[in-house]
């Protein structure tokens, strides 16, 4: 799943704060009962007691006292219901209300993580990754055509085909993605694209520019106070169901990259694990930069897309200042 324990210790934290107010509501509309309702409180000493005399009449075999209990017993929750229907306070007022019914917020059922579970470790490993703001705009509700044309135009409607076939066989088919080509062609929108959908069928989705993800990894391993920390971002890089690795080569490259690099594409292909990266180095660059078995897992295991034309960045704004 990718969470790390301060992750999974923090979720459940939230379940108990969640716990605790919903007990508080519940006493609160008690005492506020008690204060302006006395009347309904007398009801439910009546009928509690009245409960307890007709499971006596059960036991003793007093049929007939036991019937005349249930009855006076239906017509005292009925005044209850009166009561509060007078008082203009909803049936369940009394009752305890919770988030989510199903695991009445405590993020389990029989044993197995609720969806309302799954729900919070996605958020927290989106926020984490830092992809909220960026989805906002890249999605294929955004999607134009208009920045392309000629032979541009096809290498962009071939890769928009192959993100839309990657995300629809995302749970049956084990594939990654290399996006190239140069600046401003659309390569981390596609990237944002792909994230969206899969983050909202419930897929855990991390998302790091090169330079992020490996200045994080190179502060876990030389500071030796980060150890936990670089295991769990490792752990979470490993097993997340999508890793993202946008701009790929504007990272200072060094042997530690690189082998880090390899380590990534490694673990994740062992696990079937999908992984979806864009950059801006042509593929001769890319064996340039990093080891041959970098090299060679990417061009065996990753299908490559290369778009190509203007950069759309630049032209917008070009566009803006001319209006
Ligand atoms: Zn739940």
């Amino acid at each position: 799943m990718g969470l790390t324990n301060s992750q999974f210790d923090s979720i459940m934290r939230s379940y108990e704060f969640q716990q605790m107010e919903n007990r508080r509501t519940l006493d609160e509309h008690k005492e506020y009962i008690r204060l302006h309702l006395p009347e309904y409180y007398e009801c439910k000493n009546k009928e509690s007691s009245l409960n307890l005399q007709r499971a006596t009449y059960l036991m003793d075999g007093k049929d007939e006292l036991a019937r005349n209990a249930s009855e006076q017993l239906a017509l005292l929750r009925a005044k209850e219901d009166s009561l509060l229907r007078q008082a203009g306070i909803s049936a369940d007022y009394l009752t305890e209300h919770y988030v989510c019914n199903d695991c009445k917020d405590t993020g389990f059922i029989r044993g197995q993580k609720c969806h309302c579970f799954r729900m919070k470790a996605i958020k927290l490993l989106y926020e984490q990754s830092g992809i909220q703001e960026l989805l906002n705009h890249d999605n294929f509700d955004n999607l134009s055509y208009e920045y392309y044309s000629g032979e541009d135009l096809s290498h962009f409607e071939n890769a928009v085909d192959t993100c839309h076939a990657f995300v629809r066989n995302f749970n049956s088919d084990y594939r990654n993605l290399f996006f190239y080509g140069t600046v401003g062609t659309g390569k981390s929108f596609l990237s944002g694209c792909i994230a969206k959908e899969l983050i909202e069928k419930g897929n855990l989705v991390i998302y790091f520019s090169a330079t992020k993800l490996f200045a994080e990894l190179s502060r876990g391993a030389f500071d030796y106070k980060n150890k936990d920390e670089l295991n769990s971002l490792h752990d979470d890089l490993y097993n997340c169901d999508l890793l993202i690795i946008d701009d790929l080569g504007t990272e200072l490259t060094n042997s530690f990259v690189s082998s880090e690099f390899f380590a990534i594409l490694n673990e994740r292909h062992i696990r079937k694990k999908s992984t979806v990266i864009s950059t801006n180095l042509s593929l001769m660059n890319l064996q340039d930069r990093y080891s041959d078995r970098v090299f060679s897992r990417i061009t065996s295991n990753f299908e490559v897309c290369k778009l190509t034309g203007q950069d759309i960045r630049m032209y917008k704004k070009r566009q803006l200042s001319r209006k």
